[in-house]
């Protein structure tokens, strides 16, 4: 039986990075992955698929709407390949996983491509997809099996109309009608795709606004953006059923006042949140344990009940994104090799990828309140930019929160165009936990929308802000 320092379970995000820090650090690392192609959700999907989806949609969207005003004539009509459009995002998916067989190799790691579950603490058996199975021992195991989508008990997924993110991602036509139930990350991104490639979209969500979970400053922007692009939003409806007949879905929802709608679609996507993937790893086994939700239990460590087993990413507790599960790859990896690192979770940003992008770190007005903390507020409209109006991304603002007595900088919450990359200046400024002040005394290179970031800071300190 052939053994190793580490053993990984889930070649993820959190688990391939795990697999290459370990190595780095001249462990003797196995890598452990059910399905032929490495990455996990997020390369073959999640986040890759999506946001090629994203991009291929934008660009039909500009050129069917947008050239004109910038000059640009369009001989003949603009039109859809879907087909072509899936292939391409298809082949930046092979790439990508093409790219990570690429790294297992050049850092020495072991991968066994099978499903792997607990024999005992120290012994993992892969069962492979031919039907064989081999045994492998490690000092130290680190379970990194993700997530799935999650679902209403009263909803049949039959994953050809009514769908997961999954089904989304690789669809033969371009629904008349989309249900989206669920107005979250994944309910957005991927109802703007269909919603520029031309299909009506209705998206029932339980709470009061969409992006329930981020500053209300956001989500009321960005319901403006999709009502102005005419995607239909049900908030506060809680939805009763969804079933299919033939080619058309009917969903049923109730008000807050108990009144009942009725939807019907040809496509209704579920997009409802995630769960914690732990089937098949026997953790009996291993005697792990997991809590109310699924979620394997780990301390401030990533370690289970088990010391020399650890969990990351989204089976464990936090939020679900790629970028959390690679910081807790490498966390666990240089605890096992006996380093003390440090993850700030207050400082993982969360970003959906519509147009315009939404991006946020730290605390939300909401949360400031909660917590009785007394802050200040400086915002600057994209409008006011120069840059905005030269690629006519008009829509959104920056928000810095700042501590009212102190100045440091508690949140900064942006909606615009490519605020996914400008959120970075924020993490670094909270990482050094940086005044309203120091980012507004920097120098930001101009014309850029970064310069937002540099007129909120302005705001929130001494309300100041030079071009507006
Ligand atoms: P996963 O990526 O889920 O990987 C787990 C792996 O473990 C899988 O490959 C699975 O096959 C394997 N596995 C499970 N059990 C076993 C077993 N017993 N034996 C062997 N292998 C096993 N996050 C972002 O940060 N940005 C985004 O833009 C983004 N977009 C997304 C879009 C969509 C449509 C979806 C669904 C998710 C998106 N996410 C995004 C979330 C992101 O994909 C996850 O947070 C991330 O993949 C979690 O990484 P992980 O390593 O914990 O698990
Ligand atoms: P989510 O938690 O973002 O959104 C789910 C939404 O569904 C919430 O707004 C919730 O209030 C609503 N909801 C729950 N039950 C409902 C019901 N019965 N009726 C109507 N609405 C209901 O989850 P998601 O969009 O499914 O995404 C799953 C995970 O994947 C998220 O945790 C997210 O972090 C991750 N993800 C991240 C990105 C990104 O980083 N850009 C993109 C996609 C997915």
């Amino acid at each position: 039986m052939t053994k190793f320092d580490v053993a990984i379970i889930g070649s993820g995000p959190g688990g391939y990075v795990a697999a290459i820090r370990c190595a780095q650090l001249g462990m003797k690392t196995a890598l452990i992955e059910k399905y032929n192609t490495l990455g996990g959700t997020c390369l073959n999907v999640g986040c890759i698929p999506s946001k090629a989806l994203l991009d291929s949609s934008h660009h039909y969207e500009d050129a069917l709407k947008h050239f004109g005003s910038h000059g640009i004539e369009v001989v003949g009509s603009v039109k859809v390949n879907l087909e072509k459009m899936i292939a391409r995002k298809q082949e930046v998916v092979d790439q990508t996983t093409a790219g990570l067989e690429f790294l297992m190799k050049k850092n020495d790691i072991t991968v066994y491509q099978g499903l792997g579950s607990f024999k005992d603490q120290k012994t993992i058996t892969v069962s492979k997809s031919d039907g064989s199975s081999e045994d492998l021992e490690a000092n130290n195991i680190v379970i990194a099996t993700g997530s799935k989508p999650n679902n209403l008990p009263f909803i049949q997924l039959d994953k050809e109309r009514i769908i997961t993110s999954t089904e989304a991602l690789k669809l033969k036509e371009i629904p008349k009608h989309m249900i989206v139930v669920g107005g979250g990350v994944i309910g957005l991104e991927l109802g703007q795709v269909y919603s520029r490639l031309g299909a009506e979209v209705t998206v029932v969500e339980y709470m009061d606004r969409i992006i329930p979970t981020m500053d209300s400053g956001l989500s009321k922007e960005l319901t403006k953006v999709f009502k102005k692009a005419k995607v239909n939003i049900l908030t506060s409806h809680q939805v009763t059923s969804v079933d299919r007949n033939k080619d058309v879905v009917v969903l049923k929802a109730t008000d807050k006042t108990g009144k009942e709608i009725e939807v019907k679609g040809d496509y209704c996507l579920i997009s409802v949140g995630r769960k914690p993937y732990t089937e098949g790893l026997n953790l009996a086994a291993a005697g792990v344990v997991t809590d109310e939700r699924g979620r394997v239990v780990v301390n401030d460590h990533l370690q289970t009940n088990v010391n020399h087993i650890y969990a990351i990413g989204d089976v464990v507790k936090g939020a679900m994104l790629a970028h959390k599960a690679e910081e807790e790859g490498t966390f666990v990896a240089e605890t096992i090799a006996g380093q003390r690192p440090h993850i700030d979770y207050n400082l993982i940003p969360n970003v959906v990828y519509t147009w315009p992008e939404v991006a946020a770190v730290g605390k939300t007005e909401e949360q400031l309140k909660a917590e009785g903390i007394s802050y200040k507020i400086g915002q600057f409209p994209m409008r006011a930019l120069g840059r905005s109006r030269a690629s006519m991304d008009l829509d959104g603002f920056v928000k810095v929160l700042a501590d009212a007595a102190t100045d440091e900088v508690l949140g900064v919450h942006i909606i615009g165009a490519r605020a996914a990359d400008l959120i970075a200046e924020a993490v670094v400024a909270m990482e050094y936990r940086a005044s309203a002040e120091d980012i507004s005394r920097m120098s930001h290179a101009h014309p850029t929308f970064a310069e937002a970031v540099k007129e909120a800071a302005l705001a929130a300190t001494e309300n100041r802000a030079l071009h507006i």
